[in-house]
């Protein structure tokens, strides 16, 4: 049996209310999230854009809350380039993207920053083997990233446990996130099956059922499984 790694919840910055945005930051402080999960969207690995630097720099003033960047983008080097300067804490990029991945992963840990890999709902479990003793994080891909709002794909929790034999197996100290449909039916199934960082938004966090302070609150519960 593996040590569970702990359980870190993160609310996905492109489900907040814009118009509001900084009372939405101020309720996620206070509702106890660990990080902000930033997609950064370049309209041409997904259809639809998210997401500036300006914005970003602004926000970096506005909250010590982590920033957890995932990079939607085609490109990711440029990208890379230009994050590890904006205050994350974290860096992830699509093993879809990328054939120099070592070189990327290397870029960002060099400023002293965690690196992730995030994995679409159709790409092989296996290529993550040779990149696991270089990781921090791998963000499973629970929906087709791109639009807030879309429907969990059922099969991603085997892909999770898959990951997770992989990670224990080798003995690595890597948390696994899942980003999309992440809520009260998907939550337990991923959870058993080793995921550890959830990332919250329309279906937790930013529902609109309850304030987003108190929406955080539950959403940590249940997470953690009480
Ligand atoms: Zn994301």
């Amino acid at each position: 049996m593996v040590k569970q790694r702990p359980i870190r919840i993160a609310a996905s910055l492109d489900c907040a209310d814009y118009m509001n945005l900084l009372n939405d930051i101020r309720s996620l402080e206070e509702g106890g999230v660990d990080m902000l999960h930033i997609d950064i969207m370049d309209g041409n690995f997904v259809p639809n854009y998210a997401i500036g630097t300006n914005l970003l720099n602004k926000l970096r003033t506005r909250t010590s809350l982590l920033f957890d960047v995932h990079l939607v983008v085609r490109n990711p080097q440029p990208a890379v380039e230009v994050f590890t300067g904006l205050g994350a804490d974290l860096i992830t990029v699509h093993m879809e993207t990328s054939t120099r991945l070592h070189h990327l992963i290397s870029i960002i840990k060099e400023k002293k920053i965690k690196a992730g890999i995030a994995m679409n709902p159709s790409t092989p479990v296996a290529p993550l083997e040779y990149l696991l003793p270089y990781l921090d994080l791998v963000l499973v891909m629970t929906v087709e990233p791109g639009f807030v709002g879309q429907k969990f794909i059922p099969e991603m929790v085997q892909k999770v446990t898959s990951i997770h034999e992989m990670v224990a197996g080798g003995g690595y100290d890597i948390d696994i996130a899942v980003d999309g449909g992440i809520g009260e039916k998907t939550v337990p199934h991923l959870r058993k099956a080793g995921a550890n960082i959830f990332v919250g938004g329309t279906s937790s966090i930013f529902s609109g059922r309850s304030s987003v302070a108190e929406a955080a609150r539950s959403f940590r519960r249940l997470c953690e499984g009480e």
